[in-house]
């Protein structure tokens, strides 16, 4: 028989995905387990609509079976199987003419791998496998067909001999070599492992045969083999479950199952979206800053799940980097496995939730804030910082979203206050919403310029982080009100008794002139000040930019 050539677009797709496009080998299972339960809902779906056809719960499953001796693994299911065309058509060409282009233009803008995101489903069983051997027969068809390759150079459809509806996948598991284990994929447990990892929420059984020994009955110190039918997965993800079914001890194993940290989670957010984007997410604010969390090595993003199956890690596409520290994962029915189909759709789906899971997080925090204030001061502990650089950053676009999250240390009772509070505690004729700026409270406490401030009975903000400033400068206002340094040259509280008169302002001309001598070009000018109550002297800026800010400054690099 005439072995058909893969479509040329196809052979060099795959010879990128078996120059290993996907990082990890395992992931080949997943994509098999996905295909076979896209059959068995195929049939689902057309149970649904045909009254001849019954889906019986009980006839539908996934079997997963490794022969050692063989050295195949074999991925049998009970789906709607593939005619000899089908056969032809769905796995002799990749995709369509779209997802090569697709790629090559993705990689190009952000050298980001679609693929490895996505997967191209059965192809990846080359990465581990020499030859693999479909076999399949059709529902409603009275042939079997079995298509069989050993790679890029194409592949081989003849009849063959199979009794019930569905798939079977057979891989010859390729051989050790030096640098490449293959002989995991044989393993029982391993096996287990991987299915557990990504497929455990596949709404059908994944059965398989574990074998092991056990001591006889009856007899000492003697064991016999026995065998086994488990169901390896348990089919119900926690995040489709109803909330009112689950405890926060549920939620808090499901954060440490899958190692979103160490900590006991802040609060979680459990969405099941139902309006324009379809999904279910469950989402955790940590109580404890990662240690790496403020570095370049940190990296953002939240699981990605399409319809039960985990198609990516780390999706950072899902956060915004303010709220980066969040963490949990996303299923959506709307997102597809397929990346040869609409990608753009994906794209729009995809901020779609986006852009949902950012409100949802705002506003546990809003609620955490207003409802749990010793709560929230520890999560602002944590990653408050990063609220403040949210403010900043992007020339102040999301300062709406955050500006109303952020706790600064007040000087009266030296307690947190939101903006919101201090401007509500200003007395009427206070003009600006006041701060000092240094490296500690206890410092800020002692700086001269807080005095007359604080004598005025005007609350002041401590800025102790070097983002505090930036990001309130950013701000710009807030509820009509500017802010003020206190060490500025204008303060607004200059009422005539406090003026210095032209009198007072020569008094001492000539002193001025000569300590201003001896501080050479330090400082722009010496003058006498009512402003001082106790201190001799202070230092104070004109301008925009502030003694603290151009230490800051300086001290970035360019
Ligand atoms: P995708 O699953 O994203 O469509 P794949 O490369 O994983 O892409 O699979 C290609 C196609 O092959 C599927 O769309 C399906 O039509 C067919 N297919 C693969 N595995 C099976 C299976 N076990 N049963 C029926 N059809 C299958
Ligand atoms: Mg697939």
């Amino acid at each position: 028989m005439a072995k058909k050539q893969f479509k040329a677009e196809s052979k060099r797709l795959l010879e990128m995905m078996i120059n290993s496009i996907y990082t990890q080998k395992e992931i080949f299972l997943r994509e098999l387990i996905s295909n076979a339960s896209d059959a068995i809902d195929k049939i689902y779906y057309k149970a649904l609509t045909d009254e001849q056809l019954v889906f019986d719960k009980e006839q539908y499953f996934i079997k997963i079976t490794p022969d050692k001796s063989s050295r195949t693994l074999t991925i049998s299911d009970t789906g709607i199987g593939m005619t000899k065309e089908e056969l032809e058509n769905n796995l002799g060409v990749i995709a369509k003419s779209g997802s090569l282009a697709f790629k090559q233009e993705n990689e190009a803008k952000d050298g980001h791998n679609i693929i490895g995101q996505f997967g191209v489903g059965f192809y990846s069983a080359f990465m581990v496998a020499d030859v693999v051997t479909v076999r399949s027969k059709a529902l409603g068809s009275e042939e079997a067909f079995q298509w069989e390759s050993k790679g890029a150079d194409g592949y081989t459809v003849k009849a063959c001999e199979k009794e019930t509806v569905g798939t079977d996948i057979i891989l010859k598991i390729k051989e050790n070599t030096e640098d490449e284990q293959y002989d995991e994929f044989l393993d029982q447990y391993r096996l287990k492992a991987i299915i557990k990892k990504y497929s455990d929420f596949i709404r059908y059984p994944i059965k398989m045969d574990i074998t092991g020994k056990r001591p006889k009955e009856g007899e000492d110190n003697e064991f016999e083999d026995y065998t086994e039918e488990q169901v390896v997965n348990s089919m119900i993800p926690i995040w489709r479950k109803n909330k009112s079914e689950l405890t926060d001890e549920d939620y808090e194993n499901f954060y440490n199952e899958k190692h979103y940290g160490f900590d006991k989670p802040l609060a979680h957010i459990h969405v099941s979206a139902d309006g324009a984007a379809v999904y279910q997410a469950i989402l955790f604010i940590p109580e404890n800053t990662p240690f790496d969390y403020y570095t370049k090595e940190y990296e953002k993003g939240l699981e990605l799940y399409s319809n039960g199956v985990l198609i990516m890690n780390k999706c950072a596409d899902l956060l915004p980097d303010y709220f980066s520290f969040v963490k949990g994962m996303v299923d959506s029915e709307d997102l597809s496995l397929n990346i040869s189909r609409e990608m753009l759709q994906h794209d729009r789906q995809l901020k779609l939730i986006a852009k949902n899971i950012k409100n949802k997080i705002k506003g546990q925090l809003q609620s955490m804030l207003k409802d749990d204030r010793e709560k929230y001061e520890k999560f602002f502990a944590s990653f408050g910082r990063q609220l403040k650089f949210g403010v900043y950053n992007e020339f102040g676009a999301n300062k709406d979203d955050l500006q109303d999250l952020l706790l600064f240390t007040s000087s009266k009772e030296k307690k947190l206050v939101t903006l919101d509070e201090y401007v509500t505690g200003m007395p009427e004729e206070q003009k600006y919403i006041y701060y000092a700026a240094g490296e500690s409270i206890e410092r800020l406490e002692k700086l001269p310029q807080t005095e007359m401030v604080a004598d005025k009975g005007y609350e002041i903000l401590y800025f102790t982080e070097d983002i505090d400033e930036f990001a309130i400068k950013m701000i710009g206002k807030y509820k009509d009100k500017e802010f003020r340094n206190v060490s500025s040259g204008d303060l607004g509280i200059e009422d005539a008794e406090s003026k210095e008169t032209d009198a007072e302002k020569n008094e001492n001309k000539d002193l001025f002139e000569a300590m201003q001598g001896i501080l050479g070009g330090k400082v722009k000018e010496v003058r006498a000040s009512k402003r001082l109550k106790t201190h001799p002297v202070c230092l104070s800026t004109e301008g925009e930019v502030t003694i603290e800010m151009e230490k800051i400054l300086k001290a970035m690099p360019n």
